[in-house]
């Protein structure tokens, strides 16, 4: 074995490095800067950890949240690696003591916020010491185009400016090209080289559902996980509030959580969420930075994100530990109208229009009638040749049918009225229904009125989405979110063209998905250890003896051991401390540590 595998068995347990890591760490060797863009979950910390321990001095590490510090530090601790962080929640004395510890060189990795390493003291601290590498996370937050943008990131060129002999590695989970680009420059780094990973997850099930009737679709969803850990992402504060008063009502556990809330409640929350003690976290985007949880079984938008980055990283969420999960997407035209209005509301026109256009690949993923995971990887330059087999585009591809008399039934009714329709006034006049927006106006006495009445008002709402998307009508924004015919839409209602829609059966086939696929995925990408079948008994027994383990020393469960490595531990059943030290994801410290207490378990089992 090569020292970095070597070293990577040592101390983190696994036997091998994931795609571009090993070329990373050894550009990092070299002396070299490095810009590194992988997937969440791809295994990003590694890149500078490791380096860590082969370089001779501190590595400094920039992290924007005080939730992500804590949470590496802990793993590292873990794993027996010297690590601290400093941050807001440390008292004087604590930070005097970590800083005696790093001063006597005692330390080999130090998080720090970008605000408290900007701070002239810090950097003079940091001058008297022997610094071998800075690294960068979260490094998107440089940009201001990035969706993520924090003002003081943007000082980190001292680093280079007072550092000059001192490598430095920026690394991202989500950068378009133009945030790519100005990460190396905002950092002033010249030579940088780039290294960007693979961002199919190919365990991760793709959908999108017609965001209507969402409480009976997602209940389908909750069911079908079975009490596994999810995460339901909405667009107000209010919604996750709403959204989790009706879970609990149900006799879920979940709980809301949005920067509204207070810190501690916040916290509460998602370290309950780790711990497994609460299963459903209902969040704005304000939830899931830095969050190492390997078991989040499914993570579903109840609104649709406004840009394909967000949307990635948030679903990057599930199923981390390589197991089967989900994500779906619920999409109507409430929520493009609503993202089009915070749009509009942007003044700069030159943000405006980057903002509109990223919203525009959004649609194109949620209206997609093709492979949803060639979108998405085309859209961050990783490309697949073949369709997935693993969304639910692939697994019930569209069937079509004539839907010109539907179309023009619609058409007809929009302009009858007058292009006085919004798209739920539409389905009242096709479907006959005197709501007070029908009588309003009178629309009763059309001669559209039921004219649509073989169709159900979700069937309809699946069409006129067709319909737009088709160009035959479009979404006035402008005049309260009504209907106008367009000229192609003219074209095809005095019968010049046929249209094709997809039939409502393929929609209501993809509500119906399940994981089966997934887990076959799962099996045929499994590489290495597993070669024996888990045994699910001595499973349990373990995560028992994990759980008790773990309460001792107050840590959550997934630090002692993965479930990755239960269940690789079930299937070698080890019996002395090398055959424990081949099981996935331990190394010598953990291995030293509860090696003893878990072979004990695995014996009297076999017994
Ligand atoms: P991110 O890219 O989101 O920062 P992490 O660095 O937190 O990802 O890594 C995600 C998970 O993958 C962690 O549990 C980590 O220990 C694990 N991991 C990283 N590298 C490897 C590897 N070479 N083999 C197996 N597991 C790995
Ligand atoms: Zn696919």
């Amino acid at each position: 074995m090569e020292l970095l595998e070597k070293k990577l068995q040592k101390h983190f347990g696994y036997s091998s490095f994931r795609s571009v890591q090993k070329e990373i760490i050894t550009n990092v060797l070299n002396g070299d800067d490095t810009i590194v863009l992988m997937p969440t979950g791809g295994g990003k910390s590694i890149c500078y950890q490791l380096p860590s321990l082969l370089l001779s001095g501190l590595t400094i590490v920039v992290s924007p949240l005080i939730a992500l510090m804590q949470d590496q530090v802990q793993a590292l601790k873990g794993n027996g690696i010297k690590a601290a962080y400093l941050n807001s929640t440390l008292s004087y004395s604590e930070e005097q003591d970590i800083m005696q510890d790093i001063r006597a060189g005692q330390m080999k990795i130090l998080y720090v916020a970008p605000e408290r390493l900007m701070t002239q003291g810090f950097l003079s601290f940091l001058r008297d010491l022997n610094i071998s590498l800075f690294a960068i996370d979260e490094a998107h937050c440089l940009s201001s185009w990035g969706h993520q943008f924090r003002p003081d990131y943007k000082e980190l060129k001292v680093l280079r400016q007072e550092f000059s002999d001192v490598p430095i590695i920026a690394l991202t989970a989500t950068a378009d090209k133009t945030v790519r680009k100005e990460i190396g420059e905002l950092l002033l780094l010249k030579r940088a080289k780039y290294f960007i990973s693979s961002f199919d997850r190919p365990n991760l099930s793709l959908a999108v559902l017609p965001g209507q009737k969402k409480w009976e679709q997602l209940q389908k969803i909750l069911l079908r996980n079975g009490g596994e850990c999810g995460i339901i992402y909405c667009l107000s504060r209010k919604n996750t509030e709403d959204l989790a008063d009706k879970l609990r009502r149900d006799g879920y556990s979940a709980q809301a959580y949005h920067a509204g809330l207070d810190n501690d409640e916040r916290e509460r929350t998602q370290n309950n969420f780790i711990h497994g003690d609460l299963k459903i976290v209902v969040a704005t985007v304000a939830f899931g930075m830095g969050i190492d949880k390997s078991n989040v079984r499914f993570v579903i938008h109840y609104n649709m994100p406004g840009n394909l980055e967000g949307y990635y990283q948030e679903i990057g969420r599930a199923g981390r530990d390589g197991n089967p999960a989900e994500a779906v997407l619920f999409y109507s035209y409430r929520d493009v109208q609503m993202r089009e209005g915070f749009i509009q509301d942007i003044e700069d026109e030159q943000y405006r229009n980057i903002q509109k256009a990223k919203l525009d690949r959004m649609r194109e993923y949620a209206e997609a009638q093709v492979c949803r995971r060639q979108i998405l990887l085309t859209y961050f330059s990783d490309r697949i040749e073949e369709n997935c087999g693993n969304c639910d585009v692939c697994n019930n591809p569209p069937k079509f049918f004539d839907g010109t008399i539907l179309a023009q039934k619609a058409l007809s009714a929009v302009k009858r009225c007058e292009q006085k329709l919004t798209v739920t006034s539409l389905i009242d006049v096709l479907k006959g229904t005197n709501s007070p927006a029908v009588s309003q106006h009178q629309f009763q006495y059309i001669k559209t009125f039921g004219a649509g009445n073989d169709q159900t008002v979700f069937e309809w709402q699946l069409f006129i989405q067709q319909f737009i998307q088709l160009g035959l009508m479009e979404v006035d924004y402008k005049d309260g979110y009504r209907l106008k015919t367009t000229d192609f839409g003219e074209q095809v209602l005095f019968g010049k063209f046929k249209i094709d829609l997809v039939t409502p059966e393929t929609i209501k086939t993809r509500q119906k998905v399940n994981k089966e696929k997934a887990a076959k995925i799962k099996s045929a990408t499994t590489k290495g250890k597993n070669t024996f079948p888990m045994d699910d008994d001595l499973y349990e027994e373990l995560r028992l003896l994990r759980k008790k383990i773990a309460d001792k020393n107050g840590k959550p469960a997934f630090r002692i051991f993965s479930n990755a490595s239960l269940e690789n531990m079930s299937a070698l059943k080890p019996k002395t401390m090398q055959d424990f030290l081949e099981v996935h994801g331990v190394g010598e410290f953990k291995a030293k540590q509860f090696g003893r207490l878990f072979m004990d378990k695995i014996k009297e089992y076999t017994h």
